[in-house]
């Protein structure tokens, strides 16, 4: 065994095999794989093996596209078979809510150059006979879908892996992690110490346990997952002599099972409601490639509708049950990525398809390990998308209601109920009396809307416009016409301080530091030139600022800020010990300056102000900027002021007719003022030349990323974020929710990254990407909604206020 290699992955399932192979890939071959038993002994070695493109968010659907297509170079080059069955796959629908959704996910499939096709119920029955035709009103065929040997595929990466010179350690399990003052890692394990520069945690059912090592809790949970294989049936075998291949997979929602070949029978596997975790807090080390008891009477429910629904399974016997456990993270999708705060660490787990997954997750991973940078947009799987709320609790709730939801639709209104409320704010209380529906962000609540009173607090999930709508309308009227107040604690809030800090952050973005008592917009970019973040900056000392940015990303970018911090500078995540209101509106300024001694006149308190001043009686700082383009403050307070300034505020404005609005409503109202929002316009596989962020990027300095943010701008960005009018179907209006293809002239020429419709200005408007020659106002596009194909055109500015009038007013 090597007594020092830069790289230790512990784990050798389908992910950690995959990890190392594209360590090799790109050149680091001093790499060791150390695992406890056998290579597959833990989830891998009973695994379906079933691999599939589909996923709803379309970057990892385009790594899971990535996955299938590389078994064939990795049986090629190792010469170890994967029992690669390619035999396409059907999704099938059982009623109209999950056809728009396939033709959705199609949709978005379409610029990733994903070949899928949806075809009617009698089309799927010529396809897979065993079906009964008149449960289903149609099926998405996807080519890409089919099955491959688990243990074939692992051993395939690691015999690639091992020709590029990487080392694999088997029945050699780590015991403990112990990281050195430089960063370095000195990895225990039964044959020996391995001082490593970095170690990659793949070790699946047991990643927790590896996480425990070096004190980390990681939101991983394994479920109990069954599935059953027939005796060789006739029906099958009329099928291979007619066709010359085997019947394709089967997904069916309303079973929550899917069904394909094996040899001569069936495999069937479900996702069950009455799900149960394994080993829920602890998984015991001498788990060793072990079956769980099956518990047919768990799936009954799944197995009575298989039965209606493929009339022959009912008629054959059942050759093997196979129960047993594999991970998941409270989302379903993967770990991955540099542990924020520990160095040279890194996580590859909860990979809940290692067969659709693994390949992406170990090109991915390998990328950020040599390069810095994933080379891919792999937000949905950042481990840094979980702070510390995850608890084992959490994770615990979630997971369940994830695994019991794996063929539910999750609408895009929809907000999943497990596990809330957990965060709460001091003003929680009261805005559930102003009947608050609420959603939840990084494990915080926030307002989305506010229902009438006397009517129930709950939003209808769907495709298209919910019972939100008309009320949404008149929370943005409130605040275009008199003042709203809303909560905005659900941002991320950091503070820097410390001698060389204003330095220390020019360095970092791309716009010029504001003066003291002033507040700008900038980004922050990786030395490729993409957007790593985009910041509100409140300068409130030659040295002392705050942060304010999207708290979905506080991880992300504390893990960013955090590598790399100056001596001397001091970075905190406020968290909510800092929580926010804010005013918007025309009425704003009156209702603030009814309650505060200070002067809020433009001359004394312009446009992008940011103080410390009393609120009444409430320290606050105050901030004349909100996300809503309109006249407005956002006030900044310790939590335990929150509650005694809205009580403040919302006695003061009732001569101005103040009302709550919600995230819906600023999501419509920034759409009708063309501000972009992290996350979706701004992510970092997009550049600020590409995002038109060009009010925030200064070249008058240095900063990360500014040769290629020059290069870019020399040779012109290949694309350009748009922004678009788009007209819904009269009939049953729908607007845009977020990657629907582009199409221009026939062909599908970008994607959609947001959208809304904007109340106030009465249209329904999309940002996405397209090519930079067609960026050209007027152009008309379409935007495929539903199915449908809608038209679109650019428009040259935002749709209300041009000028920006209103909030410098
Ligand atoms: C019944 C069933 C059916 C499934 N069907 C499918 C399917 O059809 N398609 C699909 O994509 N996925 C399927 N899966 C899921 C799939 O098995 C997992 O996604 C995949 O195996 C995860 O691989 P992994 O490498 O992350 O974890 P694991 O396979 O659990 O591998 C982790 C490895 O790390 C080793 N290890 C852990 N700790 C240490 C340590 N301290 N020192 C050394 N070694 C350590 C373990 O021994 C183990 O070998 C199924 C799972 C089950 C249970």
């Amino acid at each position: 065994m090597k007594s020092s290699a830069q790289v230790v992955v512990i784990g050798g399932g389908v992910v950690g095999a995959s990890v190392l192979f594209h360590l090799t890939e790109l050149g680091w071959t001093d790499v060791v794989l150390v695992e406890r038993k056998e290579l597959t002994a833990g989830s891998t070695w009973h695994a379906a093996g079933g691999m599939h493109t589909l996923n709803g968010d379309p970057n990892v659907a385009k790594l899971q596209q990535y996955t299938v297509g590389l078994y064939r170079e990795i049986e090629r080059r190792s010469g170890q078979n994967c029992g690669i069955h390619m035999n396409g796959g059907l999704t099938l629908a059982g009623d109209r809510e999950r056809m728009d959704w396939l033709r959705m996910a199609q949709a978005r499939g379409r610029y990733l150059g994903m070949d899928m096709e949806t075809i009617s119920a009698a089309e799927a029955k010529r396809m897979f006979p065993l079906l009964e035709e008149q449960y289903f009103i149609g099926a998405l065929f996807d080519r890409a879908e089919g099955h491959v040997d688990p243990s074939g595929v692992t051993r395939a990466y690691a015999a690639c892996a091992r020709q590029a010179g990487a080392e694999i350690y088997q029945h050699t399990r780590v015991s403990d992690l112990r990281q050195r003052p430089d960063g370095t890692w000195d990895v225990i394990t039964e044959g020996g110490e391995i001082h490593a520069e970095h170690i990659v945690n793949a070790g699946g059912l047991w990643a927790r346990e590896v996480g425990r090592m070096i004190g980390l809790e990681l939101p991983v949970l394994a479920m109990e997952h069954m599935y059953l294989i027939t005796e060789d049936m006739a029906e099958v075998a009329e099928y291979n002599a007619a066709t010359g291949h085997e019947l394709p997979m089967g997904m069916d929602f309303d079973g929550e099972l899917y069904i394909r070949q094996e040899g001569g029978g069936m495999l069937l596997g479900t996702y069950e409601q009455a799900c149960v975790p394994w080993s829920p807090r602890e998984t015991p080390w001498t788990f060793d490639q072990q079956l769980l008891t099956p518990d047919l009477d768990r799936i009954a429910p799944s197995l009575e509708i298989a039965f209606k629904h493929y009339p022959a399974l009912a008629e054959v016997g059942i050759k093997t049950v196979i129960n047993g456990p594999f991970t998941f993270a409270p989302d379903g999708n993967p770990l991955v990525g540099p542990v924020p705060g520990v160095r040279n660490c890194w996580m590859a787990c909860a990979v809940m398809a290692g067969f659709s997954q693994g390949g992406g997750v170990g090109l991915t991973l390998a990328h950020w390990m040599v390069d810095g940078d994933p080379g891919e947009d792999i937000w949905a799987m950042d481990v840094a998308r979980f702070g510390s709320w995850a608890s084992l609790a959490y994770t615990n709730a979630k997971v369940r209601e994830n695994y019991s939801r794996r063929f539910r639709i999750t609408f895009p209104n929809e907000e999943l109920p497990a596990g809330r409320p957990l965060h709460t704010t001091p003003v929680y209380d009261r805005l559930t009396a102003h009947n608050a529906v609420w959603g939840a962000g990084f494990g915080l609540e926030h307002p989305l809307w506010f229902q009438r009173p006397g009517s129930e607090p709950r939003e209808d999930v769907t495709f298209r416009r919910s019972n939100a709508h008309p009320v949404v309308a008149d929370e943005c009227t409130t605040v275009r016409e008199r003042v709203g107040l809303t909560e905005c604690s659900n941002f991320a809030k950091y503070r820097v301080t410390g001698a060389g800090s204003a330095d220390w952050l020019q360095r970092l973005f791309t716009n010029r530091l504001p003066r003291a008592g002033r507040i700008n917009l900038t980004a922050a970019l990786d030395p490729s030139g993409h957007i790593v973040g985009e910041f509100s900056v409140a300068r409130v000392g030659a040295d002392d600022f705050f942060l304010f940015g999207s708290q979905i990303a506080e991880a992300h970018h504390s893990r960013w800020f955090g590598g790399h911090l100056a001596d001397g500078v001091r970075f905190d995540v406020l968290g909510l010990s800092l929580v926010g209101l804010s005013l918007a509106g025309p009425g704003a300024r009156d209702v603030l300056q009814s309650v505060t001694g200070a002067s809020l006149a433009t001359e004394d308190y312009p446009f992008m102000t940011f103080r410390r001043i009393d609120v009444g009686m409430i320290p606050a700082y105050v901030g004349r900027m909100t996300y809503t383009g309109d006249l407005g403050y956002e006030i900044w307070v310790a939590p335990e002021y929150q509650r005694a300034l809205f009580d403040l505020l919302w006695q003061a404005g009732q001569p101005y007719g103040i009302g709550l609005f919600g995230f819906r409503a600023l999501m419509s109202l920034r759409m009708e003022k063309m501000f972009g929002t992290w996350a979706r316009e701004y992510r970092p596989i997009y550049t600020p030349v590409q995002a038109r962020m060009h009010r925030s990027l200064k070249l008058d300095h240095d900063f990360i990323g500014r040769a290629a943010v020059e290069a870019e701008l020399a040779r012109g960005p290949a694309r350009t974020l748009g922004y678009f009018e788009v007209s819904p179907d009269p009939a049953e209006p729908a607007d845009v929710v977020g990657d629907e293809p582009i199409w221009h002239d026939g062909t599908v020429v970008g994607w959609v990254t947001s959208g809304a419709y904007a109340h106030y200005s009465a249209r329904s408007l999309a940002f996405g990407y397209v090519p930079s020659e067609l960026a050209v106002p007027g152009t008309m596009f379409e935007v495929e909604i539903i199915g449908q194909r809608r038209p679109a055109r650019l428009l040259p500015e935002p749709v209300l206020d041009p000028a920006g009038q209103r909030m410098r007013a």
